[in-house]
C-alpha cells in the first residue's frame, strides 16, 4: 500500500459546531485547517464590493473570477494556513459580517463558482495532514478522503449557538431571526443542483446537541484511531492471467500473502525488520471463495485486516473487489517461526501489542 496523505473531511450545516471542532482537531493532530466556507464567503464579499447581486446577476460575478486568485497558503513553517485573496490575507471580520453571510449561499450555488473553487480546495491536499470543513468535502471535493465526518445539531441548538457567537449577527437581531437565517441557508445549501449539503455515504454523522467541543473532538479521534482494513490497489498485469485473460486462482493467494507485508508496514514496521530480528511469518493455511473473475488490466482493490492472533498464529482476512463488487474473499493463517531453527515461536514485545491493538475480528 502506498502511504497516503491524511485528509479529514468535516461537513455539516451552518452553526453545527464544525469550525470549532475542525480547528481543535487540527491543533490536536498537528494538521492544517482549511475552511472552505471562508472561501465562499470571500467571493460573496467581493460580489458585495462590486455591487453584484449573486442571485440576480451570477454571470457578472462569474466574469470576474478569471481575474482573481484565492488560495490557502502556509506563509511560515509550522503556522496555520492563511487564506489569500489576490495575494492578500482576507479580512475575516468582513467575510463573517451579516451582509456577506446573507448572500454567501446564493454565491455558493453558482455552478461556475463551485467549479472555480475545486482545484483551489484540492490543492490543499499537498500538505500531509489536512482537516477540511465545508458542505461537500466528503461528497465532491475529496471523495477519497481517509476520514469523513458529518457534524450536525438540531436547528434550535444551532440557532442558540449562532446567537451566542459575536460577530455574525447584527445587534438587535432576535433568536427567532437567527433561526430563520440559518434555516434559509440550510434550505439553499441542501437543495442546490451542484454539490448540495449532504453526508457522504461513508461519512460518520455526529449529532452534537449536548456535547462539548472536546467531546466531539474525542469522538472523532477515537474514530480515526479505530483500526481499519488496509487497502492496496493493483492493475492486473498480463503475467497474472491465463490465456482467457482471467486472473489465475493462485494469484489471489499471492495477493493475500503480500497483504501480510502491507499490514505490517501499516503498523510502521517492515517484513524485512521482522526478518532482521530472526523471525519469519510464513503461510500455513490459505482459503479463498471465488465469486467473480477479474481480467487483464482490471483495477482491483485488495483489503486486508488482522482477524485473529494468539501470539503464535495470525489470521489475515482478505477481500478482492473491483468497482466495489466482491470478486474473491478468504484468509491466510501465518505462524511466527524462528528463522534459525524453524521452530514456532510466540511473538513478544511492541509488535505483538501493535497487532493486538489492530485486530478487527
Ligand atoms: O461554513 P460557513 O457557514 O462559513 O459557509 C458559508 C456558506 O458557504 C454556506 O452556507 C454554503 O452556502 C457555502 N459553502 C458551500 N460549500 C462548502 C462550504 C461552504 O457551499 N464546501
Amino acid at each position: 500500500m502506498t502511504r497516503k496523505n491524511i485528509q479529514i473531511a468535516i461537513d455539516g450545516p451552518a452553526a453545527s459546531g464544525k469550525s470549532t471542532t475542525a480547528k481543535m482537531l487540527a491543533q490536536k493532530l498537528d494538521g492544517l485547517y482549511v475552511n472552505t466556507g471562508e472561501m465562499y464567503r470571500t467571493i460573496a464579499g467581493e460580489a458585495l464590493r462590486n455591487n453584484i447581486d449573486p442571485d440576480k446577476e451570477p454571470q457578472k460575478l462569474v466574469k470576474l473570477l478569471d481575474n482573481w486568485t484565492l488560495e490557502y497558503k502556509q506563509l511560515q513553517e509550522k503556522q496555520p494556513l492563511v487564506l489569500l485573496f489576490n495575494g492578500t490575507p482576507v479580512d475575516r471580520e468582513y467575510i463573517r459580517s451579516e451582509p456577506v453571510a446573507n448572500i454567501v449561499s446564493q454565491t455558493a450555488q453558482i455552478p461556475e463558482v463551485r467549479e472555480w473553487m475545486l482545484d483551489k480546495q484540492r490543492d490543499c491536499t499537498k500538505h500531509p495532514l489536512i482537516i477540511m470543513e465545508g458542505r461537500d468535502i466528503g461528497t465532491v471535493v475529496l471523495p477519497n478522503a481517509s476520514h469523513k465526518f458529518f457534524i450536525t445539531a438540531t436547528p434550535e441548538e444551532r440557532a442558540r449557538r449562532r446567537f451566542a457567537q459575536p460577530g455574525e449577527i447584527q445587534p438587535g437581531t432576535t433568536l427567532e431571526q437567527v433561526a430563520q437565517q440559518i434555516a434559509m441557508r440550510d434550505h439553499i445549501d441542501a437543495n442546490r443542483k451542484v454539490a448540495p449539503l449532504k453526508p457522504a455515504d461513508d461519512a460518520i454523522t455526529i449529532v452534537t446537541d449536548g456535547m462539548t467541543p472536546e467531546q466531539v473532538v474525542d469522538r472523532i479521534i477515537a474514530e480515526i484511531n479505530r483500526p481499519r482494513p488496509v487497502e492496496m490497489q493493483y492493475r492486473v498485469p498480463y503475467a497474472d492471467t491465463d490465456q482467457m485473460g482471467v486472473v489465475y486462482y493462485a494469484n489471489y493467494f499471492v495477493l493475500f500473502e503480500r497483504s501480510r507485508n502491507e499490514l505490517i508496514r501499516d503498523l510502521g514496521a517492515t517484513y524485512k525488520q521482522l526478518e532482521d530480528d530472526g523471525l519469519m511469518l510464513p503461510v500455513i493455511e490459505a482459503k479463498a471463495t471465488y465469486h467473480r473473475p477479474a481480467r487483464y488490466d482490471d483495477l482491483i482493490t485488495v483489503t486486508a485486516q488482522f482477524a485473529k492472533f494468539d501470539g503464535l498464529r495470525l489470521t489475515i482476512k482478505c477481500k478482492v473487489l473491483k468497482d466495489e463488487v466482491l470478486l474473491v474473499e478468504g484468509h491466510t493463517t501465518h505462524v511466527f517461526i524462528k528463522a534459525a531453527t524453524g521452530a514456532p515461536t510466540r511473538l513478544q514485545g511492541p509488535l505483538r501489542k501493535l497487532i493486538e491493538d489492530n485486530l478487527i475480528p
